[in-house]
């Protein structure tokens, strides 16, 4: 069975901890510990992408097999598998909170196929010396809500960790949910996610933080290394660790600029949280724009200062990038390199985030004078209560020569507050319209640059928890139901359109699909 050829250079190449075992411990010298997965009652695999699992060469018949979810559920090992736990520090909230590190996370190896690297990692399969007080487990619906939306996010187009499988494991967790003193029991999983790197800026922060410039020296090597290798030869070293940080700076800019792009709102944009190949990682109480509201944010424990809402993440991405560059100071002769990574950071969010806004907006190319155009778009759609997705995926169907609001009629939440901004809209929308007929694109041409920009369909808080609701009924099929929408997110699904509907009614405050807790 399975049969994956592992390559685990990261324990192979880094000092690890002398100390095996879960016993809870701040660990100094090391940049990771050897743990095992804690084995579980009955695993069972409710859910797979089958993308991931061609990328890793595993078939059908291998994910149906019973010992599938004895590994992926972490009851067993195969040949080749160093299980670990990363040792790595981090900001929270703005505030250095010291060792962090897996503390529910176990990695399996890295998977070697067809010239690329896949790390697997086990997300709840048990305590580690990082868990701290917590128990080292998952439940089911934040593993859910992780599993569809990573998936959802590669198939959107924006870098993302991945998901192998989803497992249930038989055993109940005990959360709070709302965090109001009434903890409650609910049913456990282990999610598979994959990644070719999980490493993190806090990675670096820890070492740092300790004073430990060799070992941090020695994770910044490796790093380029094994998950930058374009880099090698690039100058002296000191010139390769400086287009590396700046390479870190230009893909967090784009993937940055692509959430604002498709509406997807973090919610803990801690550094632990922040991922060196500028992946999407950690899904946790993220959450997407329904009505469009820079302000909002799907975090609880971020409802007071809302420091990770929707318009703040470019810049809480550079506040990060400066954390980074600050841990990393000790390794580089020269200062300038990394102001000039956090300047890449600038130039390349502004440049990505003109072109998508242009995009969006069906336009060729982005003139300064857009900005002003697009300023008074987000106020009027926050104004009048617009549904993001639905508002830029009609927009494409208004008619240049007669703007009306007809198109955009499925995208309003509350008449009242249509009425009182309609005026304002129309005006909009003719400024908007002389503007893209000034560009002259064809208008076929016009549809479908909006539509790859875009998307129909993505993972509504609502849908989420609807399928949640369903799984933690015993009903799996909604899993599939969802992932297999959101597979085709920018194509039109006939028989699909209710999966494409604003949010209903019921949902704007219901537990799951409007605000969500961190506890998972
Ligand atoms: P997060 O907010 O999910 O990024 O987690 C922050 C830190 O808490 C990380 O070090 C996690 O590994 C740890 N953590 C979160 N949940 C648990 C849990 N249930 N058991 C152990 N550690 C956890
Ligand atoms: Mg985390």
């Amino acid at each position: 069975m399975l049969s994956l050829r592992f390559d685990n250079r990261f324990v192979r190449e880094l000092p690890g901890d002398p100390q095996e075992g879960s016993q809870r411990r701040q660990v100094h010298g090391a940049l990771y510990s050897r743990v095992r997965p804690t084995p579980v009652a009955e695993p069972r695999v409710v859910a797979y992408s089958r993308e991931m699992a061609d990328l890793l060469g595993i078939s059908e018949a291998e994910i149906r097999s019973p010992a599938f979810a004895q590994v992926f559920g972490g009851n067993a090992l195969i040949e080749g598998m160093e299980p670990f736990a990363a040792n790595y520090g981090g900001h929270q909230f703005g505030v250095w909170a010291g060792q962090l590190g897996d503390g529910r996370a176990i990695t399996l190896g890295e998977v070697e196929r067809a010239g690329r690297r896949w790390e697997l990692q086990l997300k709840g399969a048990g305590p580690t010396p990082y868990s701290r007080s917590a128990d080292g487990r998952a439940v089911l619906r934040s593993s859910i809500r992780e599993f569809l939306c990573s998936e959802a996010m590669h198939h959107l187009g924006v870098p993302t960790t991945r998901a192998l499988c989803l497992v249930t494991t038989g055993e109940l967790v005990v959360r709070d949910m709302f965090y109001d003193g009434n903890p409650r029991p609910e049913p456990g999983a282990i999610l598979c996610r994959v990644a070719p790197s999980f490493i993190r800026f806090g990675n670096f922060e820890l070492p740092a933080s300790r004073g430990d410039v060799a070992l941090l020296e020695t994770l910044i090597d490796f790093t380029i290394r094994r998950d930058f290798p374009e880099l090698a030869g690039g100058g002296t070293p000191q010139q390769v660790r400086a287009e590396w940080f700046a390479q870190v700076c230009e893909r967090t800019a784009r993937t940055v600029a692509d959430w604002m792009r498709v509406g997807f709102v973090h919610g803990v944009m801690n550094t632990d949280n922040m991922s060196i190949l500028g992946l999407t990682i950690d899904y946790g109480p993220y959450g997407w724009i329904d009505d469009f509201d820079l302000e909002w944010t799907p975090n609880t424990t971020d409802a007071h200062g809302r420091r990770y809402r929707f318009g703040h993440q470019p810049r809480i991405a550079y506040w990060n990038l400066a954390q980074l560059a600050a841990a990393l100071a000790p390794a580089f002769t020269e200062v300038e390199s990394l102001h000039a990574g956090l300047e890449r950071y600038m130039s390349t969010f502004l440049e990505a985030d003109r072109a998508n806004t242009a995009a969006k907006l069906g336009l060729l190319e982005w003139r300064e004078e857009d900005a002003h155009l697009v300023q008074e778009l987000h106020a009027l759609l926050q104004a009048a209560e617009v549904d993001m997705t639905l508002f830029f995926r009609n927009l494409a169907d208004i008619d240049l020569a007669a703007p009306a609001l007809a198109p955009l009629e499925d995208a309003f939440y509350d008449p009242e507050r249509r009425r009182a901004s309609q005026d304002a809209l129309l005006g909009w929308l003719r400024r908007y319209a002389e503007r893209v007929q000034g560009e002259g694109l064809a208008p076929e041409a016009r549809r479908a640059r909006m539509q790859a920009a875009n998307p129909r369909y993505v993972l509504r808080n609502y849908l989420a928890q609807q399928a949640i609701d369903r799984a933690e009924q015993g009903d799996f099929g909604a899993i599939d139901e969802l992932l297999d929408v959101l597979r085709h997110p920018y194509d039109e699904q006939p028989g699909r359109e209710r999966f494409a509907q604003r949010r209903p009614d019921w949902a704007r405050h219901a537990p799951g699909c409007s605000m969500l807790s961190c506890s998972s």
